[in-house]
């Protein structure tokens, strides 16, 4: 399934395409018109192209004939299904369009032929007050002039999806397959409002990737461990051997790759991770911690390299498809200084070198980076609060 965004032009909502392939099962008289048709698409391309060139060559101007200028010569054609013609004519136009744009890249319109040319056809759906000319039942697809045809869906479409068009094809193996496009527009998801105990904070860890204001600590470190152990001895390896040499060139290779398969895990786990949080919470807080000052004080890790960044982004947008929010807290937020039990502030930073300290003014024994991330919740509640009632009071 593929879904295209778009904006409406009507409404200004935002309207999303998906497709559903299914398998088609016709009846013989059924895939005897199907062959028909495909064969009266290939004949009016051909018909419409050979005359748009005739034309070009006689008076220098671009014009394609409608496919109803044929029908008189050839009455085959009113056996199938107009709308597939008219297709035709709107997929040939089209092609012209983007060969004018881009003649390099696309290539001049050329004859279609049976032996190389794939069968298919394509059907707009039109919606009359006595109903749509295609639409799906329970088990097949109403067509024009073909009827009912029976298919086969791996999953249904949605009620509020619009049947936009059709394309039949056949495969080499002579199986038929159709290709439905739908319309809809995307749904505005219903705000949801967090509260204590359905919010969470991360704080960015060195260590453990993040941990969270219960004091959960992020895992990905035993395969990136492995990873950047190997990536290590590649490197090193590497710096031993004569630059240009075979081995040379294999051992970059095979850095290549591992750097390669290191950057899908990552991207695996982030999107992993990154949706489990979104689903589990309502909402998320998180430091805005600038990138560049997190590479400077690190020498651990590279933070660019543990994805952190790409994480907030993905928390973000999955969060939001659900009406969640991502609570952003501000850079200069004393996070980790700051007692999540008393609400004190110590003048000087905890070092990084310390897992726990205790506050001199409450006492509470702390863990550095669980304190944090609780501060971080704290603020970022206690920002979007203080935003929803100055939105209240305006
Ligand atoms: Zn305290």
């Amino acid at each position: 399934m593929a879904v295209r965004k778009s904006q409406s032009k009507r409404s200004g909502k935002p309207t999303q395409f998906t497709t559903l392939r299914v398998r088609l099962y016709p009846t013989p008289e059924q895939a005897e018109l199907f062959e028909k048709t495909f064969g009266c698409c290939r004949y009016i391309w051909n018909r419409m192209l050979a005359d748009q060139q005739r034309f070009y060559n006689e008076t220098g101007a671009f014009f394609i004939p409608t496919p109803a200028k044929y029908k008189t010569g050839a009455p085959f054609l009113k056996e199938v299904d107009n709308q597939a013609l008219i297709q035709e004519h709107n997929k040939l136009s089209q092609a012209f369009r983007v060969f004018f744009k881009d003649p390099e890249h696309f290539g001049h319109p050329n004859f279609k032929r049976k032996k190389t040319d794939r069968d298919s056809f394509t059907a707009c759906n039109h919606v009359f007050e006595s109903g749509p000319t295609i639409y799906t039942t329970r088990d097949g697809i109403r067509m024009t002039k073909a009827g009912i045809v029976k298919a086969k869906f791996s999953r249904r479409p949605q009620a509020w999806w619009k049947l936009k068009r059709v394309t039949v094809d056949k495969t080499r193996t002579g199986r038929y397959y159709c290709c439905i496009l739908y319309e809809y527009a995307e749904k505005e998801p219903v705000p949801v409002i967090p509260m204590e105990d359905t919010t969470v904070g991360l704080k960015y860890s060195m260590r453990h990737f993040y941990v969270d204001s219960d004091g959960t600590m992020a895992d990905p470190s035993q395969w990136k461990k492995q990873s950047q152990e190997r990536l290590a001895k590649i490197q090193r390896s590497l710096n031993r051997m004569q630059p240009g040499s075979k081995n040379y060139q294999e051992a970059v290779q095979k850095f290549y790759r591992l750097h390669e398969h290191i950057a899908n895990q990552r991207r695996d786990y982030i999107h992993k991770e990154s949706r489990r949080i979104a689903n589990a919470w309502d909402a998320v807080c998180v430091r805005a911690d600038e990138m560049n000052e997190l590479n400077k004080i690190t020498s651990l890790g590279n933070v660019c390299d543990s994805g952190y960044g790409m994480f907030r982004e993905c928390l973000r947008y999955k969060l939001a498809r659900q009406g969640k929010q991502l609570l952003i807290v501000d850079r200069r937020f004393p996070s980790t200084r700051t007692c999540s039990a008393c609400g004190r502030v110590m003048p000087e930073e905890i070092s990084t070198r310390r897992r726990t300290w205790a506050c001199p003014h409450c006492g509470a024994v702390l863990k550095r980076e669980a304190n944090a991330a609780q501060n971080i919740k704290t603020q970022g509640l206690a920002q979007y609060f203080e935003m929803q009632e100055r939105r209240e009071s305006a």
